[in-house]
């Protein structure tokens, strides 16, 4: 019946997985073999009492089965150069995608570039376009905490909702590949700055003996996700059996490192690298596409994320929801496990809870983007019991 689930979440070690996104990464599969790596000792149990509970966010994943759309169009003379799509993938793969908008843009020559939208994905692009001198403004209805990408799980996750198997260009995995790395790379380069945008932070896969049931069967015809981790391979801290876990499980735990993004701080860092490089924000509304080739710049970017389905008429997108619950920071125990397809990932700006619900099919087609606490209480009555300990 389910083709996906228990298979890439083992081999993947859950980098995705940990990201919401039930297809993951990487994970090298190196045993190390220690207990003391990960400190299992002074890992103190993640406190997931219900009153903790601040809010229930839901975020819509722009995804297209061909990928993400990154391409020039001509609207009423201007160049557009479309950038959206990035499905459960869009923080993961910001930076590669931003250097070939940017690469796209800069053909033009433009003295003057306008980005629309202050996402993940229109951040980064504004900030690629600006390096290189131009003189961009971004404009946005939703400025960067208040866009889709601030209630994105903030975990690297490459290969998430990215497209399917069957719709995707033959090149387009090797083209995938590249982007990634130079994306990771990117990232790489926020690692240990003041406030810790980006950090590795240990993970823990907790197996159970009873097989979690996906709480969505996939069609019949199985799954065609693409999972492209393997291609990674070797770039990320490798993964290997725990031994001597407190967590209350009935099975083992393999547990590794995974670059982790704190995005209110990330997000903070990335406005104050665009605004130093001369870069502008201005809160705007843009109705048509006519409306967006209006605005002031040589070039436009379209970084509308799920959106672009309304504004650029591009019905290949299909929203793909996931709710998070949040919970107030822990900061002294900085982890993520992974147990039942429930997530539960304490990052330096809040604690986070995520049913996965089994495969990547959870949340397909689904754009109502309306709290289900029903969903966070049956998450936390999965996940709560491995933490009862110390
Ligand atoms: C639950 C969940 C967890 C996720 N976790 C991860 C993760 O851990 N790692 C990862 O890599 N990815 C993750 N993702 C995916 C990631 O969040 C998205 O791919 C990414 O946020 C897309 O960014 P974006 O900039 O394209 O879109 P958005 O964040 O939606 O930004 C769009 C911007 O365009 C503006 N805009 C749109 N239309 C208009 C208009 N007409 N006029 C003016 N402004 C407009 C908006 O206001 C906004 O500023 C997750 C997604 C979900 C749902």
């Amino acid at each position: 019946m389910l083709k996906i689930s228990r298979r890439s979440i083992i081999a993947s070690g859950l980098g995705a997985t940990l990201a919401g996104c039930a297809n993951a990464p990487i994970i090298g599969g190196r045993t190390i073999g220690s207990t003391k790596a990960y400190g299992f000792g002074a890992l103190k149990p993640l406190d997931l009492s219900i009153e903790n509970l601040s809010t229930i966010t839901v975020c819509t994943r722009p995804f297209r089965a061909a990928g993400p759309r990154l391409e020039a169009a001509t609207v009423n003379g201007k160049t557009i150069v479309h950038n959206y799509g990035h499905g459960g993938s869009g923080w993961s793969l910001a930076w590669g995608y931003a250097g070939n908008a940017r690469d796209l843009v800069a053909a033009g020559r433009p003295k003057s570039v306008a980005v629309l939208g202050a996402g993940a994905i229109g951040l980064t692009t504004a900030i690629a376009i600006a390096e290189t001198g131009a003189k961009v403004t971004i404009f946005a209805r939703e400025l960067p905490m208040e866009s889709r990408s601030a209630r994105a799980t903030g975990v690297w996750s490459p290969s998430s909702r990215i497209g399917l198997g069957a719709a995707v260009n033959a090149d387009f995995p090797a083209r995938w590949e590249a982007l990634a790395r130079r994306s990771y790379a990117r990232h790489l380069s926020y690692v240990g700055r003041a406030g810790d945008p980006v950090e590795f932070t240990p993970r823990f896969y907790v197996r159970s003996q009873t097989r979690e049931p996906p709480l969505i069967d996939p069609p019949a015809e199985g799954d065609d996700f693409l999972h492209l981790g393997r291609r990674l391979r070797g770039m990320e801290p490798p993964w290997s059996e725990r031994n001597g876990s407190p967590f209350r499980s009935d099975a083992g735990v393999r547990g590794g490192l995974v670059m982790t993004f704190n995005i209110a701080e990330y997000a903070r860092q990335m406005t104050d690298d665009f605004l130093a490089v001369g870069g502008r924000i201005e809160r705007a509304d843009i109705a048509s596409m006519a409306d967006l080739a209006r605005l002031p710049g040589d070039v436009v970017v379209n970084c509308a994320g799920y959106d672009a389905r309304t504004l650029a008429g591009d019905t290949s997108l299909v929203p793909v929801r996931g709710q998070i619950a949040w919970m107030p920071p822990q900061t002294d125990r900085l982890y993520g496990v992974f147990y039942r397809n429930v997530m539960a990932l304490s990052r330096r700006d809040g604690l986070l809870i995520q049913e996965t619900g089994g495969n990547d099919y959870y949340g397909f087609g689904d754009g109502d983007e309306t709290p289900d606490k029903d969903e966070f209480l049956a998450a936390l009555a999965k996940i709560a019991p491995i933490f009862n300990w110390g």
